[in-house]
């Protein structure tokens, strides 16, 4: 097998001395790195360079980085750019992972460079989708909500739902279990790719997103307290 090409990430940080830490550690786990210190140059250097994923600080001296992921995402071109938000407060994490500004994933400060390292990998792989699964011809039609998995659709009455990659593997996953509570461990190693013990509160910032998204299918996904999430699969027929 030929090797892989080394994967391109931009590291937005305007503190010199944590974008290099990041970038030493990075290099060191085999990416290629460029770094900006303001979010005019991380602009201009994504629609120039078209990085893999892009580590982004939430306190730039330009502009904010929930404003600068909230851009990427309202353009088609880097709509799905992975995005790791690099935040100093834990209050902040619903709203960079939610709906609003849509980052991928966020470390809080202080984090531990073998941390994002895992992280970025995470996101990374995730974003490159399981081939196996999107191969299947399979369409899984629960009451008001059908899932086309080769086309990567979903449907709830017969309109189209958009849903980003992430949310759409989230569903799916529950719905291959459906009926079946899924802890949040599980839904993390499966969907997320971490690797077990991973503490975030990830799982419960996409659930709530995707159930906005659901709309009349929004009761579907159901909270079973202390554990997890499940599918129902007691709805009545459409
Ligand atoms: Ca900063």
């Amino acid at each position: 097998m030929p090797a892989r090409m080394a994967e391109h990430i931009l590291v937005v940080e305007d503190e010199a001395d944590l974008a290099d830490l990041i970038a030493w550690n990075l290099r060191q786990a085999g990416y290629r790195v460029t770094t900006a210190p303001r979010a005019a140059t991380a602009l201009a250097e994504i629609r120039r360079q078209k990085p893999d994923l892009v580590v982004l600080d939430l306190m730039l001296p330009d502009m904010p980085g929930t404003e600068v992921c909230k851009r990427l995402r309202r353009d088609a071109a880097t709509e799905r750019l992975p995005v790791i938000m690099v935040t100093a407060k834990g209050e902040e994490v619903d709203r960079v992972v939610g709906f609003e500004v849509g980052a991928d994933d966020y470390v809080v400060k202080p984090f531990s460079p073998r941390e994002l390292v895992l992280r970025v990998g995470a996101v990374l792989r995730r974003a490159a989708g399981t081939p196996d699964e999107s191969e299947q011809a399979e369409v899984i039609t629960i009451g008001k909500l059908a899932i086309d998995v080769p086309r990567h659709e979903v449907r709830v009455d017969g309109d189209l739902v958009s849903l980003t990659a992430l949310e759409f593997k989230l569903l799916l996953d529950l719905a291959r279990r459906r009926g079946r509570v899924q802890p949040r461990d599980a839904l993390l190693e499966r969907v997320w790719g971490y690797a077990p013990g991973v503490e975030t509160r990830t799982v419960d910032t996409h659930v709530k997103r995707l159930r906005e998204k659901l709309g009349a299918a929004s009761d579907y996904v159901e909270t079973v307290r202390g554990v997890g999430y499940r599918l129902r699969d007691d709805v009545p027929e459409a």
